[in-house]
């Protein structure tokens, strides 16, 4: 009996290098290009002027953006089943191509927010996931995704998880997948025995199903994967990945009764703003088809002609001076929270002033404020100011405008003569 209760506290010690990790390593897959701040934060930061509200909930959400999933399986060094397996240069060469094409990888809890319309993503863009939990995801894969910064979701099936009843020496154990989840890697739902949902077969008992063994079935597959994802992990499942894509209006039904918010089918296809979120199409990428990955990069890139500026709606911007003010001063600080623009490179940061051209401004990365003092009297009038950079690789901009009272401008030919002009 002693020993028996021994051995728990050792078992909770075996599993406690697994949850100090948590929040170590935080969301590291997302979050590189907001790591570094600009070499104007610090300036912003200094000076003493009160903080931009944060500007209105809803961010201006490109409703022409598309992005493409790639969905992958197996990564091996010898192909022997083309269908499911790729090697690992292979899936790097068609990574690096993402990032040589400008198409910027994103989260796809990100594309499901933009559909919410909670959030902007780049114009064009794709998401990268990976089925069933093999192994060689999390030890060959992961890595260089890890290497490209990307983000990651997977799609697994909770019986192919060491120890399920169709897990093997090349599955994933659950203790691979909380390592991954603690680095930021998105875990959803690909059933619990990867089976053509609309048959009545139950492959683990090995029999044929009557209607209501059937629906108990299903709901298994679609339900109890999905508990048990987030009760063993600890996460959110609001994913679903169809098995073979194979799925009819029923098995769609109870899937969105579940409580799932987006399901994902093996027909690849951009997905648009208006996309219906239960039949949201992935590129399957197979060794034997390279041909599906060109496609799928070759569709975004055509329809990415379109304006070479996105324009992001003042309306979205928190601005000093407000957008058509009029301002008692010939040297306003110019500010305006930029957050709506998405993830900026700080460093292609640009604002004009109409009168004066382009200036430097600071940037506080951590507000997402943009400020600059101008230094030199503004003639009175409109004065209208760009801000600009790129987000995703694509230029991005917003304009907005305010006056500069007569008064406020009038020459002053002693410092005294004109105090408005010093008022901020
Ligand atoms: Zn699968």
């Amino acid at each position: 009996m002693l020993i028996r209760f021994a051995l728990i506290p050792c078992l909770l010690a075996l599993s406690l290098p697994t949850c100090k990790k948590s929040g170590t390593t935080g969301n590291n897959a997302n979050s590189a290009a907001s790591a570094s701040p600009s070499p104007g934060a610090s300036a912003a930061a200094a000076q003493s002027v009160a903080p931009l509200p944060p500007p209105p909930p809803k961010p201006a959400v490109d409703q022409n953006a598309e992005v493409v999933i790639f969905g992958y399986h197996r990564f091996v060094d010898k192909v022997r089943r083309p269908d499911t397996e790729i090697t690992p240069q292979a899936f790097e060469a068609q990574m690096q191509q993402l990032k040589d094409k400008n198409i910027p990888v994103i989260p796809l809890q990100d594309l499901l927010a933009w559909k919410r319309g909670e959030k902007a993503i780049p114009p064009r863009a794709a998401v990268i996931t990976f089925d069933d939990g093999w192994k060689s995801q999390h030890d060959v894969a992961w890595p260089i995704m890890q290497k490209f910064g990307y983000p990651l979701t997977l799609f697994i099936y909770t019986e192919g998880i060491r120890p399920g009843h169709f897990s093997g020496g090349e599955s994933m154990t659950w203790e691979m997948l909380a390592e991954m989840r603690d680095a930021g890697v998105d875990i959803q739902a690909h059933s619990a025995t990867h089976q053509d949902l609309r048959r009545p077969y139950d492959k683990v008992a090995k029999k044929k199903l009557s209607p209501p063994e059937y629906e108990q079935w299903l709901n298994n597959e679609l339900v109890g994967s999905k508990q048990m994802i987030e009760q063993k992990l600890g996460v959110r499942c609001n994913c679903f990945a169809v098995p073979y894509g194979f799925y009819n209006a029923h098995v769609k039904e109870v899937a969105m009764k579940a409580g799932y918010e987006a399901m994902f089918t093996v027909y690849g296809q951009p997905i648009t703003y208006r996309a219906p979120n239960d039949s949201l199409g992935r590129y399957l990428i197979e060794a034997n088809k390279p041909k599906t990955f060109e496609d799928a990069v070759a569709a975004i890139a055509n329809t990415a002609a379109g304006p070479a500026v996105a324009e992001v709606s003042n309306s979205t911007l928190s601005t000093s001076p407000a957008n058509g003010e009029v301002v008692r001063t010939a040297m306003p600080l110019i500010r305006a929270n930029i957050s709506s623009f998405g993830q900026i490179d700080p460093n292609s940061l640009q604002m004009r002033v109409s009168g004066i051209g382009l200036v430097k401004p600071s940037y506080d990365a951590k507000t997402q404020t943009v400020s600059y003092q101008v230094t030199q009297k503004l003639r009175p009038g409109p004065v209208t100011v760009i801000i600009g950079g790129t987000v995703g690789g694509k230029k991005t901009e917003s304009t907005f405008s305010f006056k500069v009272d007569e008064a406020a401008a009038a020459p002053a030919p002693t410092a005294s003569a004109s105090p408005s002009a010093t008022k901020k």
